[in-house]
C-alpha cells in the first residue's frame, strides 16, 4: 500500500513526502549534481536561485524533487523530468499548478505554506496523482477539482493551528472512491460531512476538532470503527482541569463543551449514549 505522508507533531509536512530527506542536498547548479541523482532540492529564491534549469530533463534518474520558493517558470521546466514522481514545494510562487500536468509519471505531490493557493482547480489534470497534500494554504476555500481525479489514494488537507482551512463544502470529495487515506484538518462552511460517507476504501481518517460533533456520529454509521480514533471515543487531553493534573480532560467535537472525566463522569457517558444515539439511527434508516 502507498503511503506518501507520515504525521509527526500532528502535522504533515513536505520533507516526511520524501522517502529520505536526509539524502537532499542543495547545490547551486543543476550540473553539480552527480548524472545517476535520485534527489534534487532546487531553489527559486532570487537571491540563491539554482543556475542551469535546462538541465532538469537530462536528469532521468531523479524520481523526487524538493522545491523552494519556485514560480510557474519553474514548475515547466521540473515537469519535463522524465522520472519526476514526487515533488514537494515550500512556499511556492505560484497559484496555478497546471504546468505540472506533463509530468506523466508524478504520483504524489505535497505543498506547504501556499500562501497563494486558492483552487485545486490546476490539478484536475493530474492523471497519475495517487496523493496530495497541502498544508497551509489559508486562501483556499474551494476544492473543486479533487472530483476529476478519481484515482486519488491519499489526500491531506490542514493548516496550522491558528489558521484553519475554510473550505465551502466537502462534495468535491464524494466521488474518491480509491481514497485510502484522508487527513483533513478543515473547518467546512456547509457543515456537512456527509460527502464522505462515500469514501468506501477509507481505511484512515483523520479528524481535528472543528468536524461538528452529530456529523461524526452519522459518518461513524458509514465507515467501520477503526478508520478514525473519534469514532470510538472522543478526544482526551490530560491536565487542563483546574482540580488536578492527572484528570483526563475530554474535549469533543465541535457541538459539545469540554468537560473533565473525572469531575463529571456521567458526561462521558452521556456523550457516548448520544453518540451511538445519532449513528445507530442513520445506520437503520441508511440515509445520513
Ligand atoms: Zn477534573
Amino acid at each position: 500500500m502507498l503511503k506518501y505522508f507520515r504525521e509527526s507533531f500532528g502535522l504533515v509536512r513536505a520533507r516526511d513526502v520524501l522517502s529520505n530527506p536526509d539524502n537532499f542536498r542543495q547545490f547551486d547548479a543543476v550540473s553539480d549534481y552527480p548524472a545517476g541523482a535520485r534527489e534534487m532540492l532546487l531553489c527559486g529564491r532570487k537571491k540563491d536561485e539554482t543556475r542551469g534549469w535546462e538541465l532538469l530533463p537530462g536528469y532521468s534518474r531523479v524520481n523526487a524533487v524538493m522545491g523552494y520558493q519556485l514560480q510557474e517558470k519553474h514548475l515547466a521546466m521540473v515537469a519535463q523530468m522524465p522520472g519526476l514522481q514526487r515533488l514537494g514545494l515550500l512556499n511556492p510562487k505560484v497559484d496555478d499548478f497546471s504546468a505540472l500536468a506533463a509530468a506523466k509519471k508524478l504520483e504524489a505531490v505535497f505543498i506547504e505554506d501556499a500562501t497563494n493557493l486558492s483552487t485545486l482547480s490546476s490539478f484536475a489534470q493530474f492523471r497519475s496523482l495517487r496523493a496530495l497534500g497541502i498544508l497551509d494554504a489559508k486562501r483556499l476555500n474551494d476544492l473543486s477539482g479533487l472530483e476529476s481525479i478519481p484515482q486519488l489514494e491519499e489526500l491531506a488537507l490542514q493548516c496550522g493551528i491558528w489558521n484553519a482551512l475554510k473550505v465551502q463544502t466537502l462534495q468535491p470529495l464524494a466521488g474518491l472512491k480509491k481514497l485510502k487515506i484522508l487527513y483533513l484538518h478543515a473547518e467546512v462552511a456547509d457543515n456537512s460531512f456527509e460527502p464522505l460517507r462515500h469514501l468506501s476504501s477509507l481505511q484512515e481518517l483523520s479528524l481535528n476538532l472543528q468536524c461538528p460533533y452529530s456529523e461524526m456520529a452519522k459518518l461513524a454509521a458509514f465507515l467501520p470503527e477503526k478508520t478514525c480514533p473519534y469514532f470510538a471515543e472522543p478526544y482526551s487531553t490530560a491536565n487542563t482541569c483546574r482540580k488536578a493534573a492527572t484528570h483526563t480532560v475530554i474535549v469533543p467535537a465541535k457541538g459539545w463543551s469540554k468537560f473533565c472525566k473525572d469531575c463529571h463522569p456521567a458526561k462521558l457517558d452521556e456523550y457516548l449514549a448520544e453518540f451511538a444515539r445519532i449513528r445507530e439511527d442513520s445506520r437503520r434508516r441508511k440515509a445520513w
